[in-house]
């Protein structure tokens, strides 16, 4: 029976026809085991300054590969890791993590910005402030080489004590950008009264950008109400030249998406950003149509 069990989980990885509620709980089983043998990593994918050409600042990413499930995706196991209270854990390894490379980076001399993903749950817990003050100090990285990506929902069960963390992240020195922006509320009230730095336009308002004129004037319209608040704006899941075109013409400050690179393993990045000068890659890609 325990062979028959141990088949039937074999072909119900990713790829399989698994239920997603059955796959919903093979994940919950095998995560105390990826806990134990640390199997997760985490990836970076650098966002491109769209006036410069620097591509400097880099998203953490999670990576879990399992024996058992193959790669499982942060999509999935990070809202199961939310309702079963693992996301505290894993949120603080995370940034721990983070904040080791940064003094990685730091030491080979290609210092490089970090955002790093924090779930609702670790606002609502307040474990964020003393977790990244700890952890800076840890690893001795100066706080402006790291920022926070946030998104509504952090904000929106208690709005005071989102402000209140977020306040003192700022003045340690740390920034914060609002992920996702445009699948949520959208709220403008909440632009205004979170103290962010930057605004993550969503992938899914990017990806029809160069073909759909209503979308286009949408994102404009985002990116010119960012700038009027004082805010820089990221646009996520660039992945055609016309696209970064557009977001050219639109004023934007920064691309992420694979047009730019894929998340990456740490090692991989440098050799990426050794081989090639940034403002030769970005005049490349601008010249790409
Ligand atoms: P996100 O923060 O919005 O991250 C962007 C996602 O879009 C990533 O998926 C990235 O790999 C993907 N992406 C980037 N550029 C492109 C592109 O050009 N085309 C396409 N098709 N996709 C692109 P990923 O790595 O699967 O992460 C999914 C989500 O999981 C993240 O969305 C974030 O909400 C969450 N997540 C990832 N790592 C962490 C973490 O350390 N902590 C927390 N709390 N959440 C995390
Ligand atoms: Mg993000
Ligand atoms: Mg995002
Ligand atoms: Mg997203």
């Amino acid at each position: 029976a325990k062979q028959a069990g141990k088949r039937q989980v074999a072909r119900l990885d990713g790829h399989g026809e698994a239920a997603p509620i059955v796959r919903n709980a093979l994940i919950r089983r095998r995560l105390p085991e990826a806990f134990e043998t640390r199997a997760f990593t985490l990836h970076y994918q650098p966002q491109m300054d769209l006036a410069s050409g620097d591509r400097s600042a880099v998203e953490a990413l999670l990576r879990w590969t399992d024996p058992v499930l193959g790669a499982v995706s942060p999509a999935e196991f990070i809202p199961i890791m939310e309702l079963s209270g693992d996301i505290l854990r894993i949120g603080q390894r995370v940034i721990n993590e983070a904040c080791a490379q940064a003094r990685t980076w730091l030491d080979a001399g290609t210092p490089r910005r970090i955002a790093v993903n924090v779930s609702p749950l670790q606002l609502a817990a307040r474990t964020i402030v003393p977790d990244l003050v700890s952890a800076l100090h840890r690893h001795n990285v100066p706080a402006h080489l790291i920022e926070v990506e946030i998104t509504e929902g952090a904000a929106i069960t208690d709005l005071p004590r989102a402000i209140g963390q977020l306040q003192q992240l700022r003045e340690a020195g740390i920034s914060i950008a609002l992920d996702d922006y445009g699948t949520g509320f959208s709220s403008l009230a909440l632009l205004r009264s979170l103290p962010l730095t930057t605004v993550k336009i969503d992938k899914t308002f990017v990806d029809n950008i160069d073909s759909s004129p209503s979308d286009a004037l949408l994102v404009g319209g985002i990116i010119d109400t960012a700038h009027a608040i004082g805010l820089s704006v990221t646009a996520e899941g660039v992945e055609r030249p016309s696209q970064l075109q557009l977001l050219r013409d639109l004023r934007c400050d920064t691309v992420q998406g694979y047009l730019v690179s894929r998340p990456v393993a740490p090692e991989q990045l440098s050799q990426h950003c050794d081989r090639a000068s940034v403002m030769s890659d970005s005049r490349s890609i601008r010249g790409a149509k």
